[in-house]
């Protein structure tokens, strides 16, 4: 058995099973438009920030350098650490991510000469690479560069992600790690960019709506009649 599946999942047509989810969550919640980004810079300082934090905090602070137009290269590297600071001060850890923001505009200066199209010229093996062996980049935050910046597909995971297929029932824990998960669904989707952009942005928008950690909302949930944890109930 494939590690991380359970025997339900694996009974039936998990390829099957997937584009069953996605198409009741398209139905249900319609297209999600994501990133939010007018641009591709602000997309991956947008992923930077919202590390560990909502949404929301992550696009104040966004708003806060569009303001003080600060949303490029040069002028990051330009801006004093305090400064920077101050103003991603709503995304959090700000201290940490002024660092990591800096520590990746140098690399993209250095490396690709401040152009980012450069960097999401490489294939997406080698992309995923270099992100991740930059400081404070980890799983999550470099498949959404690859999926949302980079538009090149690779399916991005997440605790709404681990939470919403475990209580489906198509793997035995949360616990699973990113990759595991990850290789499920890659190897039972086709790599289509925008198939797995709505996918993920609709798993976030269900977890935070319906599927929740707590007190979920079972009988207004489009999944119900596949779902391994209201049938259990
Ligand atoms: S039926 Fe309940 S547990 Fe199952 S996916 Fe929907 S909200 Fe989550």
């Amino acid at each position: 058995m494939k590690q991380g599946i359970t025997k339900l999942a694996i009974s039936n047509d998990i390829s099957q099973f997937l584009y069953n989810i996605y198409n009741k969550l398209y139905e249900f919640w319609g297209p999600q438009h994501w990133w939010p980004a007018e641009t591709k810079f602000e997309m991956v300082i947008g992923a930077i920030l919202a590390q560990n934090i909502s949404w929301n905090s992550a696009e104040k602070a966004i708003c806060n350098l569009k303001r003080a137009n600060i949303l490029s290269v040069e002028k990051i590297l330009q801006t004093s650490d305090e400064k920077l600071a101050e103003l991603i001060k709503p995304a959090g850890y700000y201290n940490q991510k002024t660092k990591r923001l800096k520590e990746f505009c140098n690399f993209l200066k250095r490396e690709f000469n401040s152009d980012l199209e450069k960097l999401f010229a490489l294939d997406i093996s080698s992309l995923r690479q270099v992100l991740l062996s930059q400081k404070g980049i980890g799983f999550e935050t470099a498949d959404s560069i690859i999926l949302y910046g980079a538009e090149k597909p690779i399916f991005v995971v997440d605790s709404y992600t681990k939470r919403l297929f475990y209580r489906l029932g198509l793997i035995k824990s949360e616990k699973i790690s990113y990759n595991d998960l990850q290789a499920i669904i890659m190897t039972n989707l086709i790599p289509q960019t925008q198939l797995y952009n709505e996918f993920h942005a609709l798993i976030v928008k269900h977890c935070k709506e319906i599927c929740r950690s707590k007190k979920s909302i079972c009988n207004k949930c489009c999944l119900m009649l596949i779902c391994n944890y209201f049938n259990k109930k």
